[in-house]
């Protein structure tokens, strides 16, 4: 199938490029090819650009430009803070919904004598403010949440936790990729020190991130090498990437808002659908602490891979609440996280919707899985 006719509903994975980056970026490959650190006109041309870009993400972010530090994504902005600040004998507060390039650092750090407190989360995927606060002790360097989950789209209270860190004098993190495009993520209200931030899923390339530390706080560079991003990452610039953010942080700031409220009128469309015309299926959230793009469901005792796959036949596509790897079914950590079972999380969908998705691709979803469930169900029936 024609990719024009897919329906993409996976936009938490990762977004469709937007016209204008592709565009900005294009223009920065075919004739700005010059290093940023090169004197002569071809680098200050690139320094330019890059310089631009930084201003775009930092206005985004309620920052400042020199607080923002290009990166290669955001797993790579989430290592270079974990390993760059904590060292055995630290303490450290986390959530037990963060990403895997926060959980697997602070595993590894956690076996070089770093201290993890990981603090639960409810039924919806949300942890309280007040038990995190409670977790922090006199050696903890780093709180470090989640802005907005990748699987459920729970928003974290963030504010309220940055406030109450800020309080105790503790370094305070988020990793934002998820809600940067998709929810108003304001440095100038949330005082955080330090924020993570990826390109590709707000309209730009892969491959572009950014790590933001007020303050232009210094921290050890975790790519060794030109001293790039002033001391940070060594290594070249991505250029046309940055640029590539840089537009697309520009056009996020112009209509957060409308994306917004659109993004909710079409989640909150599906499901209306689902339960009018599938039934039997049940929210993993609240839908009143979520990105506005994101349902993920639970049908009952379906096996969501099986449906992943015969959905993407019929051309739409959407992640599952688990994953396969080697051939066995792993459930997922969030949704277990929550209390789910392993069999509730192997039955549940990840739906997400953004650019591009219109009501009658929804509707088309939402007809294709009353159509494809029953058939699923009675095949699995033993
Ligand atoms: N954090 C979160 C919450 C994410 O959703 C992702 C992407 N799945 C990442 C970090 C990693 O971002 P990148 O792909 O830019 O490394």
């Amino acid at each position: 199938m024609g990719p024009e006719m897919r329906i993409y509903l996976d936009h938490n994975a990762t977004t469709p490029v937007r016209p204008e980056v592709v565009d900005a970026m294009t223009g920065v490959l075919r004739a700005e090819f010059g290093n940023p650190s090169s004197v002569y006109e071809e680098g200050a041309a690139a320094r330019t650009r890059v310089e631009a870009a930084r201003t775009e993400v930092a206005r985004l972010v309620g920052a400042k430009p020199l607080d923002v530090r290009f990166t290669a994504g955001a797993t790579e902005a989430n290592n270079t803070l974990l390993f760059g600040l904590l060292g055995a004998g630290d303490h450290v507060v986390t959530s037990t919904v963060e990403h895997p390039s926060i959980d697997e650092p602070l595993a590894r750090l956690e076996r070089g004598g770093v201290a993890v407190t990981r603090v639960p989360c409810d039924g919806q995927g949300c942890v309280s403010a007040e038990a995190v606060a409670q977790a922090i002790r006199e050696d903890t360097k780093l709180v470090s949440i989640i802005w907005a989950n990748n699987e459920t789209g729970a928003l974290q209270p963030v504010e309220e936790v940055a406030a109450l860190a800020r309080e105790r004098d503790v370094l305070m993190h988020s990793d934002a990729t998820q809600a940067l495009g998709k929810a108003p993520v304001d440095l100038s209200r949330v005082p955080l020190d330090f924020l993570s931030a990826s390109a590709h899923k707000l309209g730009g390339p892969k491959g572009a991130g950014a790590l933001v530390a007020r303050g232009d706080r210094k921290l050890p560079a975790y790519l060794q090498g030109g001293g790039q991003e002033r001391g940070l990452r060594g290594g070249t610039e991505n250029v046309a990437g940055i640029v590539g953010f840089g537009v697309a942080c520009g056009l996020a700031e112009k209509d957060l808002s409308a994306r917004v409220e659109a993004n909710r009128d079409l989640r909150n469309r599906l499901w209306r659908g689902l339960q009018s015309e599938v039934g039997d299926v049940r929210w993993n959230g609240d839908p009143e602490r979520l990105l506005s793009n994101t349902l993920n469901v639970e049908f009952e005792g379906l096996p969501g891979e099986v449906l992943v796959q015969a959905l993407d036949l019929a051309g739409v596509a959407v992640s599952a609440g688990a994953a396969c790897h080697s051939g066995s079914i792993e459930p997922s950590k969030v949704l277990t996280a929550m209390g789910r079972t392993p069999e509730q999380a192997r039955a549940s969908l990840r739906l997400s919707v953004g650019w591009g998705v219109d009501a009658s691709q929804v509707d088309r979803a939402v007809a294709l899985l009353a159509e494809l469930i029953p058939k699923i169900r009675s095949a699995e029936a033993p």
